[in-house]
Parts: C-alpha cells; structure tokens; sequence
C-alpha cells in the first residue's frame, strides 16, 4: 500500500492528509485501514509513535461520514491517561476539519465537572474518555452510547495496568452489541486476549513483529552506572552535549522533582511532569516543551504517556522502568513518525535481569556505552549479551561544568 488514494477514503479525509503533508501510510496504517474500512474488529499491537491515531481515527471517521449524524455520539475511544486523551482530541480536530462540523468531547478526570457536563449536554460525535471519569458521567446519566458504531480502547495494556479492566467491559457492555471495536495495544499478552475474546467479535489481529521494533529509527544505548550519583554526572554530560527538546525519565515522582530543580538551579529551561501535579501544570509543563519554552521534560511514566511532540529527538532514561513494556513506550516518544531519535538508558549492575527482559521483549541487545572518563568502576562481566560500542560524545570534557548535581553524589 504505498498512497493514502487506495484506501478510497472520502475527498475531506484526503485533502486534510495532503495539507497536513503525510505523504504514505506508516505500516500500522497500511495494515490496519483496509480491515477498519471493511468492519472488522481488530487487535494491533503498535506502540505510540507509529501513527496508531491514523489507524484507527481515519477509517472511523470515514465511517462517521457514511451514515446519518446522530444527537449522542458514534465514536467512543478509551484511553488510560489524559495526556493521551487531549492528544487524540487534537488529532481528531485535525483530521476533521473538512468535514461538516463535527464535534469531539474529551473528558477526563483531575478537572472541574460543570465544562464537561455542558460539553456532553450538546450534540457530539467523538468520545474521547479516561474510562473512571466516563464511569462518572454515566452514572449521572449524562451520557448515551446507544449509537456508539466504533469502540476504541487505546493503549488497552496501560488501561489493564492502571486497573480499569471492569470500567472497560461495563463501558464496552453500555456500547450496542453490533460496534465495531478495535483494540490497540503496545503488547498482547493473555489479559489483552482475554478481554479481546470478552468484548470483540473474531477480530482480526495486526502485530508488528519484534524485528520492526528493533530496524526502528531510534539510535538505543546501555549505560552501567555504579550509583545514583555516577548516573547524575551521565545525566549531566548528555544534557551539556546534546542539543534540542529532550525527556528524562526516572521512576519516581520525587527524584523527577529534584532533578527538575537541580537542572533549573544550573540555568536550564527543564520543568518535572508527574501524577502529584494538576492538571493544568501538567498541561502547561507539556504545552511549554512543544512550544520551545523549555527544553527538557523530567517525567514519570504516567504522566508522559500520549506526548506527541514531533521534534522530540532525545529521550534519557535515569532509571529503569518497572516493566519492559514501558521502556518501549518511552522511547516511543522521540522518533516520531520515522524522524530519528536517540535513546540513552542507564542501568546498575542490580538491573541486569530488567535490561534482559527489555531485550527480550525489543528482540535485540542493547549496545553498551561508556562515556570516556565516566566508566562504570564494576567493569561489565565478559561475555554478556551486551555489546559495547563507541559513545558518540566520545572523550569531550565538560569545559562549563560548575555547578551540577552535587545534591545527588556520594548518595
Ligand atoms: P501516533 O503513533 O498516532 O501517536 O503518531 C505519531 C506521530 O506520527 C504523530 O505526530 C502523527 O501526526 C504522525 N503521523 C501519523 N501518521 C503519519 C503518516 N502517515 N505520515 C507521517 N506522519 C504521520
């Protein structure tokens, strides 16, 4: 499938993709427009970042246009986060604009009801929803899915993880029993396939084998660090050497704070984004990276998902992830959409066995760098699965380093 034309898409979808500048279909896209457009219920494992939103907002709304509008809505799409939720908002605003009027609602929780509660009291057509506040909402009998022609569950395994496996299916129950529903997923294991078999009709299943992960267009890297403090000197050095909007991630909400601070203390535009922040800092710490008001985001996993910012090319990971999955989805943040990225994880020798899943699961080794000067002093067993290669900032110093994460050393 090499142009969007094969897909016979309606003139307002095509016209809004050529202004938009996308010039073929991702391979996501590719495999899973055809099957939407034809009914069928669908299981894709994609990650973000591979134009998932396409696959499935495009063909919805195709179908959107085919039939009579309705007063309640015809496209429900489930998400677990709001980050996530405002992002498919824009996208679906964006893909929409040559159509007649239609109307997207996004709601979600960690914000006032009253706005909402008007969005809903008037003619809409897409749903975009976290599924607790949606829950909400349906309890106060504000919303009717009678209509619903297409259910989306978007990043079903993050949904699943946060707990919301009974919302979904008394969501997808309220939903008419002949919807479409396509489930997308950044893995499929048996809790995706057994809510698949509970809420899907013979869907039909997309993955991207492993091998795609691993040709990505994202440059990885392995750091070993001996401790915290060693891992704040490597934080420093790449932030000092290398330019343009950047995502640290570490696994708690406090260390994303005080690197935050620190990163400011030294002069750096960098703002924290976690779940303890509300909603409209969160939104405003985003809004600031994807506007070039700052340039480095120091996250938690929750609060990262669903940023969508094209020119992210650099993505840090202070700490491992509590699972593999999420490694993917981290990294899911720059390379977007085929542009390049680069990706730098560091790693204790007590991480062994979580980088061998990662691995596992990504289907290749992570090379192993070391930064001339900042070695690990427990040199890597021989050996190992790891490789080790050249790191590209190779032997540079750091003229300018005065003040730095002094909080962080000898910890
Ligand atoms: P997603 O995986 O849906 O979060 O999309 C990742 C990024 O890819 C977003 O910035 C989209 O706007 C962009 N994108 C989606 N489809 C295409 C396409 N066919 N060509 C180029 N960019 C795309």
């Amino acid at each position: 499938m090499s142009d969007f034309n094969s897909f016979s898409f309606d003139a307002p979808i095509l016209r809004i993709l050529k202004e938009i500048g996308y010039e073929k279909p991702t391979p996501v896209q590719a495999l899973a427009i055809p099957k939407v457009m034809n009914g069928l219920d669908l299981v894709a494992c994609a990650q973000t970042g591979t134009g998932k939103t396409g696959a499935f907002l495009l063909p919805a709304l195709h179908t959107l246009c085919k039939s009579p509008r309705q007063k309640t809505p015809q496209i429900l799409i489930l998400v677990p986060t709001r980050e996530l939720a405002m992002q498919i908002a824009k996208e679906a605003e964006k893909y929409s604009k040559y159509f007649n009027q239609i109307k997207t609602v996004c709601i979600y929780g960690g914000v006032p009801y009253p706005p909402q509660k008007r969005a809903l009291a008037k003619p809409y057509d897409i749903l975009i929803a976290t599924p607790g506040r949606l829950m909400d909402h349906m309890d106060r009998g504000l919303i009717n899915l009678s209509k619903i022609k297409t259910l989306v569950l978007d990043e079903a395994d993050r949904m699943l993880d946060m707990g919301f496996l009974e919302p979904v299916e008394f969501i997808s129950n309220a939903c008419p029993k002949n919807r479409q529903t396509l489930l997308f997923s950044a893995t499929i294991d048996k809790k995706i396939l057994q809510v698949s078999q509970k809420i899907q009709k013979n869907p039909e299943e997309i993955r991207l084998e492993p091998d795609d992960i691993s040709k990505s267009n994202i440059d990885q890297k392995l750091y070993f660090t001996d401790n915290l403090a060693h891992k704040m000197r490597l934080l420093d050095h790449f932030l000092e050497n290398k330019q343009g909007q950047t995502i640290v991630f570490t696994s708690t909400k406090r260390q994303a704070d005080e690197i935050a601070d620190n990163l400011q203390e030294q002069g750096k535009l960098a703002e924290a984004l976690h779940g303890d922040m509300n909603q409209r800092q969160r939104s405003r710490a985003v809004e600031k990276l994807r506007r070039n008001q700052i340039n480095i985001l120091v996250a938690t996993d929750v609060a990262a998902r669903g940023i969508d910012i094209p020119s992210l090319g650099f993505v840090i990971n202070v700490d491992l992830p509590f699972k593999p999955e999420d490694y993917i989805h981290r990294i899911g943040r720059t390379g977007r959409a085929g542009a390049k990225g680069d990706a730098v994880t560091f790693a204790s020798r007590q991480d062994r066995s979580m980088v061998e899943r990662i691995e596992r699961l990504i289907g290749k080794p992570i090379a192993v760098h070391t930064v001339a000067g900042m070695e690990p002093q427990k040199q890597e067993a021989k050996g190992g699965s790891h490789r080790r290669g050249n790191s590209r900032f190779g032997n540079r110093s750091r003229p300018g380093f005065k003040k730095s994460f002094s909080k962080f050393r000898g910890r």
